[in-house]
C-alpha cells in the first residue's frame, strides 16, 4: 500500500480518537457535531470513518442496538456505547457519590475504604485544645453501642454480635491511630463504622441467646448494651 493511503487512514484514525474524547468529555453519547468533525479532521478523513463503518451518518441502517442517530450534518460513532457509558448513568453516578459525599461530611466522617475518594482530602480542621490521639486500648460506651445499634435497625441493617463490634472497634482504633486523628470525642465517630458495618446475614439466636465468651472482657459492656437493646426493643430512642 502506498504511504500516503497509510498516512491518510492514520489520519482518519486521529480523527476518531479526538471525536471520541470529545464525545466522551462532553457526553454526547458518541454523537460527534459536524462542526466539531470539520474542527478536528478533513472532509476526505470524515468520508473514511464512515466508508469503513467507524462512523454514520444521519440515517444509517447499523443494526448495531446501541449506535444512536445523529441529525443530520452530525455523526455518530459505531459501538460507542459499548466501551462507554451513556450520559445518564454518568450524570447519575455523579449524583450518587456526590450524595454520599455531602452524607459523610456532614457526619464527619470519611468515606469507606471500598469505595475511594478521588477528590483532594478536605483541609485539617483547627485543632481544638482538648483534642489528642485515640487511647490505645479506647472502648465505646454503652451509649455508643446502643446508639449505633438503633442506627443500623434503623436502616434495617443486622445487628452486630459483640464479636463484631469487637473487630470494628480494633479496625477503628487502628485506623484512628495510622491516620494520626486527633478528636476530643470518638464515640461519634465509631457509631458512624459501626452503623456502614457489612454483615454476612447473622444466624438467627432464638431468644435472644448471647454465646458465652468469658475470655472476651472487653465486649461485656458491648453485650450489657445488645441485651438492653433487645429488652427495649420497639422504643424509640
Ligand atoms: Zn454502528
Amino acid at each position: 500500500m502506498h504511504p500516503k493511503f497509510v498516512a491518510a487512514k492514520n489520519a482518519a484514525l486521529g480523527l476518531w480518537v479526538r471525536a471520541g474524547g470529545y464525545a466522551a468529555q462532553h457526553l454526547t453519547d458518541g454523537i460527534v457535531p459536524g462542526a466539531i468533525a470539520k474542527m478536528y479532521g478533513t472532509p476526505g478523513q470524515v468520508r473514511k470513518l464512515v466508508e469503513v463503518g467507524l462512523w454514520h451518518e444521519h440515517g444509517h441502517r447499523c443494526s448495531h442496538a446501541k449506535c444512536l442517530q445523529p441529525g443530520p450534518g452530525d455523526y455518530a460513532i459505531h459501538d460507542y456505547l459499548d466501551y462507554n457509558p451513556t450520559r445518564a448513568d454518568v450524570q447519575a453516578r455523579r449524583e450518587r457519590e456526590a450524595e454520599k459525599k455531602r452524607r459523610y461530611r456532614a457526619r464527619g466522617e470519611q468515606l469507606p475504604l471500598d469505595e475511594p475518594d478521588r477528590t483532594p482530602p478536605p483541609p485539617p480542621r483547627p485543632r481544638r485544645d482538648d483534642a489528642g490521639p485515640i487511647p490505645a486500648g479506647w472502648q465505646p460506651t454503652d451509649a455508643d453501642v446502643e446508639a449505633a445499634q438503633l442506627a443500623r435497625a434503623d436502616a434495617g441493617l443486622p445487628q452486630l454480635t459483640p464479636q463484631q463490634l469487637d473487630t470494628v472497634t480494633r479496625r477503628f482504633v487502628r485506623r484512628m491511630t495510622d491516620d494520626q486523628v486527633r478528636a476530643a470525642a470518638w464515640g461519634g465517630r465509631w457509631q458512624g463504622w459501626v452503623e456502614r458495618e457489612r454483615t454476612e446475614p447473622a444466624p438467627a439466636s432464638p431468644g435472644g441467646t448471647v454465646l458465652q465468651h468469658p475470655a472476651m472482657t472487653k465486649s461485656q459492656q458491648q453485650r450489657a448494651g445488645l441485651d438492653r437493646l433487645r429488652q427495649n426493643g420497639g422504643h424509640s430512642a
